[in-house]
C-alpha cells in the first residue's frame, strides 16, 4: 500500500507526520472521507467543496490547488488497486513548537490514504442504533479531525452490540449519529432530517438524498426529531460516503420494523446505486 504525504507517494508502513504536527497536539486540522465505487470517486464536487469551507473557517490555507488535489485522489486509487473502497484526506495547520496559537509560518500538512472495502450491495439488511448524549462542541459543521467524542459514541454502539449511535442534544432530540447523518420516515410517509445548520455535519451524501426525495416525488422536512419520534416512525436510516442509505430497525430497544429494509431507504439506496452505476458507465 501506498500513502501521500506532503508531495510524496510513500510505502504506507513507512509513511508518517511530525510529532509536532498540529493535527497531532492540538487535532487542528479537518479531513474528508470518500467512497469510490467501481472505480469512480462518488460526490467528489461535494467533498472537495466541503474541505475547502473546513479549511477556510479554520482559516487553514489550501495546501495544493483543487485540481492537483482531484489528480493525487486519482493517482492513489490507482496505486492502491482500489476498486470498491475508500480515499481518506486529511490537513492540519502543519508542523510548529506546541503553542496554541497559530504558528506564522507553518506549511499546511496533508495526507492522503486509500483501501479497498467491500460495501454492501443494494440489498442489506437492516442495522440498530443506541442513543447517547452529544458532547460536542458548538461547530459540528466544521469537519474537523477531533473525533474523540465520536470515538467514545462508537465504542458504545460496539459494546451494545449496534452499528451505529445516534447523538441526542440537551432537548432530547438526535442531532446525528457518530459518523452519519440522520432520518426517520413519519407514520404519515414523510423523510424527516434534521437541518443543516452548527449543530451538524452537512453530510454531502445527505444533500444528494435530499435530491433523490424531491425527484421520487417524496414529502420531506429538515427539521430535528425526538427520540421518542424516531421509535414511533414507520422507518429510519443514516446516511454517509461508506453506507450510502443504510436501513435501521431498532433504536435502543425499541423495535420499528421486522429488520427488513423500509420501502422509502429502499427507493432511495436504489437510486443511490443507479446513479453511482450510471457514473461508472459515463
Ligand atoms: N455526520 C458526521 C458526524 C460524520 O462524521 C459523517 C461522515 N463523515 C456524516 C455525518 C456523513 O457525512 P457524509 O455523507 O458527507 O459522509
Amino acid at each position: 500500500r501506498i500513502a501521500y504525504v506532503n508531495g510524496r507517494y510513500l510505502p504506507h508502513a513507512d509513511a508518517s507526520v511530525h510529532v509536532e504536527d498540529r493535527g497531532f497536539q492540538f487535532a487542528d486540522g479537518v479531513y474528508e472521507v470518500i467512497a469510490v465505487y467501481k472505480d469512480q470517486l462518488i460526490d467528489e464536487k461535494g467533498h472537495l467543496d466541503r474541505l475547502e469551507r473546513s479549511l477556510a473557517e479554520l482559516r487553514i490555507a489550501m495546501p495544493l490547488a483543487r485540481t492537483a488535489l482531484a489528480q493525487i485522489l486519482r493517482r492513489m486509487v490507482r496505486l492502491n488497486l482500489v476498486r470498491e473502497g475508500l480515499v481518506y484526506m486529511q490537513v492540519t495547520r502543519g508542523v510548529s513548537p506546541r503553542d496554541f496559537p497559530f504558528p506564522y509560518a507553518a506549511m499546511p500538512t496533508i495526507v492522503v490514504t486509500a483501501r479497498n472495502k467491500a460495501f454492501p450491495g443494494r440489498e442489506v439488511k437492516a442495522a440498530t442504533v443506541i442513543t447517547t448524549p452529544d458532547q460536542r462542541w458548538a461547530r459540528r459543521d466544521i469537519k474537523s479531525v477531533a473525533l474523540l467524542p465520536a470515538a467514545l459514541a462508537k465504542q458504545k454502539a460496539r459494546e451494545a452490540g449496534a452499528f451505529e449511535a445516534w447523538q441526542v442534544d440537551g432537548d432530547g432530540f438526535v442531532t446525528e449519529g457518530a459518523s452519519s447523518n440522520a432520518w426517520i420516515v413519519t407514520k404519515e410517509n414523510v423523510i424527516v432530517t434534521r437541518a443543516a445548520d452548527h449543530n451538524i455535519l452537512r453530510g454531502i451524501t445527505r444533500m444528494a438524498i435530499l435530491d433523490f426525495a424531491r425527484e421520487n416525488g417524496f414529502k420531506y422536512e429538515e427539521r430535528a426529531f425526538s427520540v421518542e419520534e424516531a421509535q414511533n416512525a414507520r422507518e429510519a436510516f443514516v446516511s454517509s460516503a461508506s453506507t450510502f442509505v443504510m436501513p435501521i430497525w431498532k433504536i435502543d430497544n425499541v423495535a420499528i420494523s421486522n429488520g427488513e429494509m423500509g420501502p422509502v431507504a429502499k427507493t432511495l439506496r436504489d437510486a443511490y446505486f443507479d446513479a453511482m452505476d450510471q457514473l461508472a458507465n459515463d
